[in-house]
């Protein structure tokens, strides 16, 4: 409740109160799927599920990592379900997307990390869904050779993997994590497959400099990234990393300003921003224009 006390005003949980939210929960009950909206308890889910936009969490809500930011349970992950893909595709179907954002926990446990099964969803929801562009938000494949491969092989229209936050703040933030392991894993998708898209995102908050965030776009950017999304961190627990401070709106704008004269494609830099947030807004006027 201090946490909530706390808050600055720019801070706000958007309200669940539509019917289309409700009908957003139906359809991914009725397909037994988990979402990230829910195990990260996303404070945008009210505005995001009234538009019948949610990301999927495909492989369970088990994760073999500890991010000390993240509210995703972490143990010993279940099996791998062969139906999910043929589910996820249905709701794709079910909730009408244009744009489906599709993420997982970490499977370390698993040979290949999960790459088959993120390819084998993908193609299930193209099949379903011809004109649904798809966004991946992968795990990083660390020790997992060249598992990624099998992941931009299946040409999703958005490969994105959140460098989340600054080098130096790697031990405490992504302990399991390696800063220039998940760089190399955005540039090796860009050179495999240069006509797809990828993304990238940050929290700040976290106690980064702007001088620090300098450098992670250059790095993004040398990457070849095309996307950027910086959003302020918050605690989702008093057992989850502290926030450093709420960076104010006008900073944002300042962080967005100098994403866009590094020359990402898309920016968004504003305290709310999450990675998939109006993700497919964004996506359809990058297309657009
Ligand atoms: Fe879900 Fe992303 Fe929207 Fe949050 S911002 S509710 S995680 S779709
Ligand atoms: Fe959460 Fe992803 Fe870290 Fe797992 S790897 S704890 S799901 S942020």
């Amino acid at each position: 409740a201090q946490e909530t006390a706390r808050k600055p005003s720019w801070i706000r949980v958007s309200r669940a109160e539509s019917p289309e939210y409700g009908e957003t929960r139906r359809i991914l009950k009725a397909n037994a799927l988990s979402t990230v909206c829910e195990e990260a308890a996303c404070p945008n889910r009210g505005e995001c599920w009234s538009n019948r936009h949610a990301t999927m969490m495909i492989m369970g809500e088990t994760c073999t990592r500890g991010c000390s930011f993240c509210n995703v349970a972490t143990g010993k992950p279940d099996a791998l379900d062969a139906f999910e893909p043929g589910r996820v595709a249905q709701a794709v179907a079910k909730l009408g997307l244009n744009h489906v954002v599709i993420t997982s926990v970490d499977r370390d446990d698993l040979d290949d990390g999960g790459a088959a099964h993120f390819a084998r969803t993908i193609r299930a929801v193209r099949h379903q869904n011809p004109t649904t562009t798809i966004e991946v938000l992968v795990p990083d494949f660390l020790h997992k050779g060249t598992a990624w491969t099998v992941v931009v092989d299946a040409a999703p229209d958005v490969f994105n993997h959140n460098l989340e936050c600054v080098p130096r703040l790697y031990p405490s933030v992504r302990p399991g994590a390696r800063y220039y392991q998940s760089l190399r894993l955005l540039d090796d998708a860009k050179r495999r497959n240069p006509q797809g898209f990828t993304k990238s995102g940050l929290m700040v908050g976290l106690g980064e400099s702007f001088e620090e965030l300098r450098q992670v776009m250059d790095d993004m950017r040398a990457a070849g990234v095309d996307f950027i999304t910086v959003g302020q961190y918050l605690q989702p627990t008093p057992q989850h990393h502290k926030v450093d401070r709420f960076v104010p709106p006008e900073e944002f704008r300042r962080i967005a300003e100098m994403a866009r004269s590094k020359g990402f494609l898309a920016v968004s830099a504003t305290p709310m921003t999450r990675s998939s947030f109006h993700a497919g807004a964004d996506f359809a006027r990058l297309q657009a224009a």
